[in-house]
């Protein structure tokens, strides 16, 4: 099988999955048990955290919590700074985790203010700056790298030119397609709340972590035995935690090796489909490597996925969290017309695909788009 949905998830790395085994099947003890056993669980979970937080650049005194993933920790974030009257500001092409978590609030008596992206698929700055200089704005929530298209936000920049017009305003930043992918320095960005998933950085499913800074505040989502700190509630998930370090830790210190070599993959599939003028890149080269997307105008995505899928190589349409649905909030934010939405194939990759894959999936790709315009 050649994959080509690493945005969607990832195969678990061989090492994570060995640390996951040895915590389900040694040292399964909830670290909250009176005994020994469990005493030393939760100095393991400590280590843990350190390790996470040395590897994402976050400072001691600032925290960060352990949960299911994302899409929790997203609703977590945006549901603790909810207060009737206040005002967000997030992308138009945030992930659903996201932006539905706003529809709710909205409903509630927040004000939301979408901010539009450029072509390339990153956030209008200008617009932004005309936001948050005519409103007063309480929360900002936009994304490090986008799962549609692996545009990459200036966060930091993001962030200086929320602060600067207002203080008091809190940011927060999706990092699900940034960790491990690219350099991550949560201190450096300057954000106020920051999220993450192991599945896609070749950890396991159904854990990720939050960011959560020092005067940042934080309402839990889950009430109960007051685990993490009493912000998120139910016993540790200590082998996905132990394994989502592991393979956080891998991923960081091969991040550069990583992204050269996907890089080299996305270059060669823009070169491979650029004498095809029936295609339009939604991404450059100045994009995350590990996204690409892209449209066969007049063809439909879903149509050549399942035709690829027959010869089995597996990629995605949009994103796969809202395949189901419209979708593909980036690339109508972007402009994009409805059949190049419509057209629209992501390619994600990893540091797993071999260039002989890449190549191979090429060619059948070539091959089904050929003979899909023949029958037109
Ligand atoms: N944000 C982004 C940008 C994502 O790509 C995803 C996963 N598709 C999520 C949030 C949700 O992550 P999880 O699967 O951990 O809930």
């Amino acid at each position: 099988m050649i994959y080509l949905d690493n945005a969607s998830t990832t195969k678990i790395n061989e090492e994570a999955l060995k640390v996951f085994n040895e915590y389900s099947m040694e040292y399964y003890f909830n670290p909250s048990s009176p005994h020994k056993a469990g005493f030393k669980n939760s100095l393991k979970l400590c280590n843990m955290r350190d390790k996470a937080k040395e590897l994402l650049g976050i400072k001691q005194q600032d925290n960060l919590y352990f949960c299911s993933g994302a899409t929790e920790a997203n609703n977590a974030i945006l549901r603790s700074n909810f207060r009737e009257g206040a005002r967000f500001v997030v992308s138009a092409g945030e992930h659903p985790s996201v932006l539905n978590v706003c529809k709710d609030l909205q409903n509630k008596g927040i004000e939301v203010i979408y901010v539009g992206l450029n072509k390339d698929g990153t956030v209008n700055i200008d617009e932004l700056i005309k936001i948050v200089s005519e409103n007063q704005v309480d929360f900002v929530s936009i994304m490090n790298v986008s799962n549609e298209t692996g545009a990459v936000n200036d966060i930091q920049k993001i962030v200086k030119i929320c602060k600067t017009a207002n203080s008091k305003c809190l940011i927060h930043s999706d990092g699900v397609q940034a960790v491990g992918k690219i350099p991550v320095n949560i201190q450096a960005l300057g954000v106020d709340y920051y999220t993450l998933s192991g599945h896609k950085f070749c950890g396991p499913k159904g854990v990720g972590a939050f960011f959560v800074g020092k005067n940042a505040p934080f309402k839990p989502l889950l009430l109960g035995g007051g685990q993490e700190m009493g912000n998120r509630s139910g016993t540790e998930n200590l082998p996905g935690i132990a394994s989502m370090v592991k393979a956080l830790e891998i991923a960081v210190y091969n991040q550069k090796e990583n992204y050269n070599k996907v890089k080299e993959i996305k270059d060669f599939v823009i070169e491979y489909f650029s004498r095809d003028k029936g295609i339009l890149f939604n991404t450059t080269s100045n994009h995350s490597p590990y996204v690409l997307s892209m449209s066969v105008v007049g063809l439909k995505g879903e149509v050549l996925v399942h035709f690829l899928e027959q010869h089995d190589i597996l990629i995605g349409t949009g994103s796969a969290c809202s395949s189901k649905k419209a979708g593909n909030n980036s690339l109508q934010a972007m402009g994009l017309k409805r059949d190049e939405v419509l057209g629209s194939l992501r390619l994600s990759f990893s540091y797993n695909n071999t260039m002989d894959e890449i190549e191979k999936a090429c060619d059948k790709l070539e091959d089904i788009i050929i003979k899909q315009r023949e029958l037109q």
